[in-house]
């Protein structure tokens, strides 16, 4: 495979589990240096053996930080451009689905507790580590909205008003640094199979019942299958790198054309 972020640093977070661990192992493949942060160490720590058996000379920063939380979050750039220089991409991953109710059941707490870490953690990155690809000149960053930043997904209000405000700010922000070389980009995936859709479907179908609801679920997928996380890695890897330089605010589906439906 080509080194294609060879001398690149990229910051993933939620690189412990799921989609932002796949991100990781892929980039460390195609030489990245990388500055992984999750709220969870021990699930950065398998991150980081898993990148090593993959790719052992790779160099990869632990970081555990809260993304909802600002000062850990200047915290983990510090730390990065302490480390590495300098910020080539960022893929702003981290993000809970939240627990799944009608509108008007949907607690106040759960609300403000999804829009935390969705929202406003990938605002504080973009916020901390624009100013840094602004002064290079240069830079990539990959946020992650869902199919429920484009589609409207029942039970799940804040996370699809979330993900909504993910795409926008992408948008928004795409506009504002394009100028300084800088492109921001969303991918919105559909069902891709990782413990947080595991707990989607146990939220559906019960800890009995999840493997049968994920059948259901997929039935209607253009596809008739869930996405795989090395799916995911590879466009994410796409749009951090160079090849991609002129695609800016853009949303992407990845989800087997499921979001085309009527
Ligand atoms: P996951 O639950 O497997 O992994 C999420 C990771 O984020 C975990 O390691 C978790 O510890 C970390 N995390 C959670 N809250 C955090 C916080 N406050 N600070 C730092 N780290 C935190 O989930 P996943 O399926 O890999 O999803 C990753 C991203 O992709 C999420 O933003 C999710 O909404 C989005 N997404 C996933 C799917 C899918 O089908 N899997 C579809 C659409 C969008």
């Amino acid at each position: 495979m080509n080194a294609r972020f060879a001398n690149k640093a990229i910051i993933v977070t939620g690189a412990g589990s799921g989609l932002g661990q796949a991100v990781a192992v892929r980039l460390a493949e195609e030489g990245a240096s990388l500055s992984l942060v999750d709220v969870n160490r021990q699930a950065l720590e398998t991150t980081k053996a898993a990148i090593l058996d993959a790719a052992p000379q790779a160099a990869v920063l632990l970081l555990t930080a809260n993304v909802a939380n600002e000062q850990e979050v200047e915290a983990y750039v510090a730390d990065t451009v302490a480390e590495y220089s300098r910020i080539d991409g960022l893929y702003n991953n981290a993000g809970v689905e939240g627990k799944q109710a009608p509108l008007a059941e949907y607690g106040s707490e759960e609300f403000d507790r999804v829009i935390d870490i969705n929202l406003k953690g990938v605002f504080y990155s973009l916020k901390h580590v624009l100013p840094h690809m602004k002064s290079q000149g240069s830079g990539a960053i990959v946020n992650a909205a869902s199919v429920g930043g484009i589609r409207a997904v029942p039970n799940q209000v804040g996370y699809g008003a979330s993900k909504h405000a993910v795409a926008g700010m992408t948008k928004d922000a795409a506009i504002e640094y394009g100028q300084f070389g800088v492109s921001i980009n969303a991918i919105a995936p559909g069902a891709i199979m990782t413990a947080m859709v595991k707990g989607s479907l146990i939220q559906i179908g019960g800890e009995d019942g999840w493997e049968e609801a994920g059948k259901q679920f997929v039935s209607v997928n253009p596809m008739r299958r869930f996405g795989e996380p090395r799916e995911v890695a590879s466009l994410v890897a796409y749009l951090l790198s160079q090849e991609a330089e002129f695609i800016n605010g853009a949303i992407i589906p990845i989800d087997g054309g499921q979001s085309q439906a009527y």
